[in-house]
């Protein structure tokens, strides 16, 4: 068995041809143009995604979030202390505090009560993170919950492309949701993003603020001659030489999903016997899904143990995130020193298995008894 990769990002045929035509029509590499108006009409054909900006990061569009909010010193925003790091920074940048709300095992997402908790009278904001493409089961009556308290709901859907609640995609119940088109999300431009505002009360100020804090949208659709400084912004803009890369992924999405969701059900399949002793597995898909990682969580305490074991045979699985609340940032940003039972329990005990659409059958059948010799053995 050769070494198995954790990810190999994805890589069609179409887009080469796409980003040679686009080099070919010798069009400006910055955009916006034709790509990224065409991912535009895509994702709202698709998802119903009306106003939307396509940024170089999800880290990108979670600072416009942030930046649109216009938090004050004493205004909270409250983050599950499982995420990844930009989750938390967009916002404690800003100078407002962190609230860290701990998360539940099931799923490894926060409870509504585990999030009710975080709440007060200097809550501003709710970043909620769909952990792995899943979404949390109470995302409509979140979203009600905050229209009637006035709090705005950030969906962090970094991880949500193509997933749904209910009939819904991941990424239309915020006032304002960010995804990730990095290259070790399920499709990408290597580095990338979207903002997705559905709020209409933010929708002007997000023009400016993504485009370096200038109203040139308004120059770009014929509306004003010059543009100038209006607002502090600062340059979020995903390049059309790499939106031309990206097109053709969001174009095929359906095609690939398809290839990632046999290899995430061989791994179920695989495991549907497993006496549950050792290991939970974490998939709680109910709803339409991007099958974007098979997460399992151990028993015990012996994470550094299995890892090795995996990489000695071979197979490169990866930790998750280490617990926000404990960074050294987090300590200065956070509000208080909350005790997330949950959090620190379980972040420590998760593990990522291989999945990207160039993994084949047997690989996946070589992890599975790999992990299963581990169990016996250990
Ligand atoms: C990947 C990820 C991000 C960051 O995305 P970038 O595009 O790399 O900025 C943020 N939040 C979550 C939950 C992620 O998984």
């Amino acid at each position: 068995m050769k070494e198995i990769k954790f990810n190999i990002p994805l890589h069609l045929n179409e887009s080469i041809k796409n980003v040679k035509k686009f080099l070919d029509s010798k069009k400006p590499l910055h955009g916006p143009g034709k790509n990224i108006l065409r991912i535009k009409d895509e994702v709202k054909n698709k998802f119903g995604f009306k106003t939307t900006h396509l940024t170089n990061s999800c880290t990108s569009a979670l600072e416009i979030s942030a930046l649109l909010l216009n938090l004050k010193k004493d205004d909270e925003v409250v983050v599950p202390s499982f995420s990844f790091i930009t989750t938390a920074s967009s916002f404690a940048r800003t100078g407002c505090r962190l609230r860290f709300c701990d998360i539940e095992q099931r799923n490894l997402m926060p409870s509504f009560s585990q999030i009710k908790k975080c709440i007060n009278k200097r809550t501003k904001a709710i970043v909620i993170v769909h952990y792995q493409g899943f979404s949390i089961d109470y995302l409509d009556k979140l979203q009600i919950f905050c229209k009637k308290k006035n709090i705005i709901l950030i969906e962090d859907a970094a991880q949500g492309f193509g997933s749904y609640f209910k009939n819904k995609p991941l990424g239309s119940f915020g006032d304002l949701a960010c995804f990730s088109f990095h290259e070790t999300k399920n499709l990408h431009s290597g580095l990338g993003g979207m903002l997705v505002v559905n709020n209409k009360k933010f929708i002007d100020r997000s023009y400016l603020i993504f485009d370096k804090g200038t109203d040139r949208h308004l120059v770009q659709t014929n509306k004003k001659k010059y543009y100038s400084w209006v607002e502090l912004g600062s340059s979020f803009l995903l390049s059309e030489f790499a939106a031309s890369y990206l097109l053709p992924q969001i174009l095929y999405f359906r095609r690939n999903n398809i290839v990632r969701s046999k290899l995430y059900n061989r791994y179920l399949y695989n495991f549907k016997d497993w006496h549950k002793d050792q290991f939970f597995l974490t998939n709680v898909h109910r709803y339409k899904y991007n099958f974007h990682a098979f997460v399992i969580l151990l028993k015990n305490n012996k994470r550094e143990h299995f890892l090795k074991y995996l990489k000695k045979n071979k197979i490169n699985a990866v930790i998750s995130y280490t617990p926000l609340h404990r960074s050294k940032a987090g300590k200065k940003y956070q509000i208080n020193k909350p005790k997330l039972i949950n959090a620190d329990k379980y972040i420590n005990r998760i593990v990522r298995l291989p999945l990207h659409n160039y993994l084949k059958n047997k690989e996946i059948d070589y992890i599975s008894e790999k992990i299963k010799q581990y169990f016996n053995r250990y």
